[in-house]
């Protein structure tokens, strides 16, 4: 018998946040699984491919797009989120003006990036990331409020928010799974 034709598809995702939360490190820890503390900023942009096999017959390239630099300024050009299906926004949960940061981040995303016509031009999804999550377990910065949390989510139309640790490898492969669902489940 003959096995079924194999499906590939490739989603853009947008890695963006304020300068230093950790957005270069949680694509290297997702992408190569290293990390390492040489804060190295680079300017441009870069990005990672990751292939995962979601299922026997569907493989998802995952293309992550790392503003690399530029968030100093705040904002992405249009040409930069063009065809993006999906993004995550990272704060550093030692760092509350970060935090501050994610408004300003959606908001960015929400105006310049639209899912594409067949699906009907919305949102994309988007999944916050409240990362370094080691720190608050060393004691540093202040515990997240989960309803709080959630609650932010809801209003401010996040798909969901997960606390990560590139350097502990924890909760990344769970946050990039949350994210692929929840663009699968437009197609
Ligand atoms: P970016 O500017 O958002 O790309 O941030 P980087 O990935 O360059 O990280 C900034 C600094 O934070 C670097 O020194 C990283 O080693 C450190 N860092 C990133 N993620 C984590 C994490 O999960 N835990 C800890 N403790 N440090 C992290
Ligand atoms: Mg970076």
């Amino acid at each position: 018998m003959a096995e079924p034709p194999t499906r590939e598809y490739l989603y853009k995702i947008l890695v963006v946040g304020d300068l230093g939360t950790g957005k270069t490190s949680i694509i290297r820890r997702y992408v190569h699984n290293i990390f390492s503390t040489n804060y190295k900023s680079t300017i441009g942009v870069d990005f990672a491919l990751k292939v995962i096999q979601w299922a026997p017959e569907i493989i998802i390239r995952l293309q992550l797009w790392d503003i690399a630099g530029q968030e100093r300024f705040g904002n992405m050009t249009r040409v930069y989120y063009k065809e993006a299906l999906g993004a995550f926004v990272v704060y550093d949960v030692t760092r509350p003006q970060t935090f501050e940061g994610v408004a300003k981040w959606k908001q960015d995303l929400d105006s310049k990036v639209a899912l594409p016509d067949p699906w009907g031009g919305g949102n994309i999804p988007v999944v916050l990331l409240a990362n370094k999550s080691d720190l608050l377990q060393e004691g540093h910065g202040q515990p997240i409020n989960h309803e709080e949390m959630d609650q932010y989510c809801q209003e401010n139309g996040f798909s969901s928010w997960f606390e990560t640790s590139a350097k502990d490898n924890s909760n990344i492969d769970e946050a990039a799974r949350h994210l692929i669902q929840s663009i699968v489940a437009i197609e």
